[in-house]
């Protein structure tokens, strides 16, 4: 016979730690370079990224593939209120319960 083990509770701020890296929302905004409008996309509760790890970054470590992840250019991108079409800076912010993290700076 096995003993039972004994059942431990996290710590409360040990257990908001843990469940704000499992449950953020990752949202979006695109800056057009020739009016300044902002468009946001709102995002969903997400519980994972998916950092590209392609293009190589020569002696790049994990920070320079998540600076990279949250902020990037977009070609793709009509601006809604001018309807220019030229290249666009998109950066990505993660929302928590705790705080917001937002293209490479803490707000
Ligand atoms: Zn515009």
């Amino acid at each position: 016979m096995f003993e039972k083990p004994e059942l431990k509770f996290l710590e409360f701020r040990i257990y908001a730690f843990f469940d704000a890296l499992h449950n953020f929302v990752l949202d979006s905004s695109t800056t057009c370079t020739t009016c300044g409008h902002v468009s946001t996309n709102q995002g969903k509760t997400e519980g994972i990224l998916s950092i590209e790890l392609r293009p190589r970054i020569s002696e790049g470590d994990l920070s320079d593939y998540l600076d990279k992840y949250m902020s990037y250019s977009v070609t793709d991108y009509k601006c809604e209120k001018c309807k220019d079409t030229a290249e666009k800076q998109r950066t990505r912010q993660i929302s928590t319960k705790i705080r917001k993290i937002s293209g490479g700076e803490a707000q």
